[in-house]
């Protein structure tokens, strides 16, 4: 067995690991469902879901067999081989969108960056090298390696680290004009998140993201949806694209396709995919068939009426809590987001008070998060029981008091 008797607490987190995080003050051990236990057997309700990760809750029964059946079947390969799982789940993800053809990866940023790197290779193959500027948007987030950093809409993120990827162009979120002002046919790709995750919980409106697709086919640029936060299911439909009815030409998606296991895709069209040869990307882990099989189930479960119908009663439920709360406290200037991607945004009076409220909120029992320092933000299991839902927004509301009362 890996455990021995050797005792680590938060404490040996400030000794041992890069601090590059602040975790909370306890250590979850234990979870199920949307309750979380921590070291001392203190219980939790989980509205934060692993940050839009386990959107089956924890320790799921169908994601426990897969990742057991699969894990004394075959964990790696290589993709010096292919396997069934990463065939099949490719598949179901092509038959389920836009697309016609699938790279699968770790995590959000690796989907990203292969996105990011395709639409750049794409341009320089069937146009020129030197169409390669990519426009962005400001509190974007598409992960942390430096060109996603780069093409990320926070500066605090990229600086400090040397020479940065060129040709990208930062602009407002949802406004047209400003990316009309400085699109051309030198422009590979418009790279944009359907609704905003950890920029403050901001979905696009509709005429903006139509506007980006005409502006896109006007200038032979391509349409790139980061969806690695509000795809599977997190906006009540499998991808969020599919409220606006516009189809991006490369999307990408992670946190909840592996429902805690990491695993992310890029999905593309055939015709792009058809400009990639063997050996112009890689990776050694994605697409293995431990991570594609877990995938694989989630998808089956996400990706059906029940689960998605779900979302949309789920989040009346927050949202009528948070409106009650308000209209008690006066605390809220918006409540936004789709489906179970839900921000509540502080009114000025009590702006960056986000994280006193993360921390009183784990005193009494619940994990939520923040989206910046001013917006609270929910992204709990898409199958949360509503009765979990109930107690967890009791002991929201109490938390809240509590900060207000300071
Ligand atoms: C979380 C996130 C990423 C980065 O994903 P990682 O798995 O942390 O690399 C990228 N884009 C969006 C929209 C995200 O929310």
């Amino acid at each position: 067995m890996a455990t021995d008797n050797t005792q680590v607490t938060r404490a040996t987190f400030d000794e041992v690991i890069l601090p590059v995080f602040a975790p909370a003050q306890f250590v979850p051990v234990k979870g199920k469902g949307s309750r979380v236990w921590d070291q001392q057997g203190k219980e939790y309700i989980d509205f934060a879901g692993g940050i839009a990760v386990t959107a089956l809750g924890h320790c799921h029964p169908a994601l426990v067999e897969t990742l057991k059946t699969q894990g004394e079947t075959l964990w790696h390969i290589s993709n010096v081989f292919t396997n069934e799982p990463t065939l099949r789940l490719a598949s179901k993800l092509i038959k389920a969108t836009f697309a016609g053809r699938v790279f699968f990866a770790n995590s959000g940023a690796e989907a990203n960056e292969a996105a990011f790197k395709l639409a750049r290779y794409y341009a320089s193959k069937t146009h020129s090298p030197y169409k390669s500027k990519i426009i962005a948007f400001h509190n974007a987030f598409h992960g942390r390696t430096l060109f996603t950093v780069s093409v990320g809409g926070q500066p605090k993120y990229s600086d400090g680290f040397g020479p940065k990827p060129a040709d990208i162009v930062h602009v407002p979120f949802n406004d047209l004009a400003a990316v009309k002002a400085v699109i051309d046919d030198h422009t590979c790709a418009i790279v944009v998140e359907p609704i905003q995750g950890e920029g403050g919980v901001t979905a696009a409106t509709q005429e903006f993201i139509e506007g980006l697709r005409a502006l896109c086919d006007e200038h032979q640029a391509l349409l790139v949806f980061d969806e690695v936060q509000s795809g599977m299911g997190r906006s009540g439909k499998l991808f969020a694209y599919e409220h606006y009815s516009v189809q991006p030409d490369i999307l990408t998606t992670a946190k909840a396709l592996g429902g805690g296991f990491p695993v992310s895709a890029m999905l593309t069209t055939q015709e792009i995919a058809a400009t990639m040869a063997p050996g112009v990307h890689g990776t050694t882990y994605g697409g293995n068939p431990l991570a594609c099989a877990i995938a694989e189930t989630s998808l089956d479960i996400i990706n059906t009426p029940e689960v998605l119908n779900g979302v949309e009663t789920r989040r009346q439920q927050f949202v009528s809590a948070l409106k009650a709360l308000d209209a008690e406290l006066d605390v809220f200037s918006e409540i936004r987001g789709k489906g179970l991607l839900v921000g509540a945004e502080l009114k000025p009076q009590h702006a960056g008070k986000a994280r006193d409220i993360l921390h009183a909120a784990a005193e009494q029992g619940l994990m939520i998060l923040n989206a910046g320092n001013d917006v609270i933000r929910f992204t709990p299991s898409l199958i949360i029981e509503p009765t979990d839902i109930a107690e967890g927004m009791a002991r929201f509301a109490t938390a809240v008091k509590q900060v207000l009362a300071k």
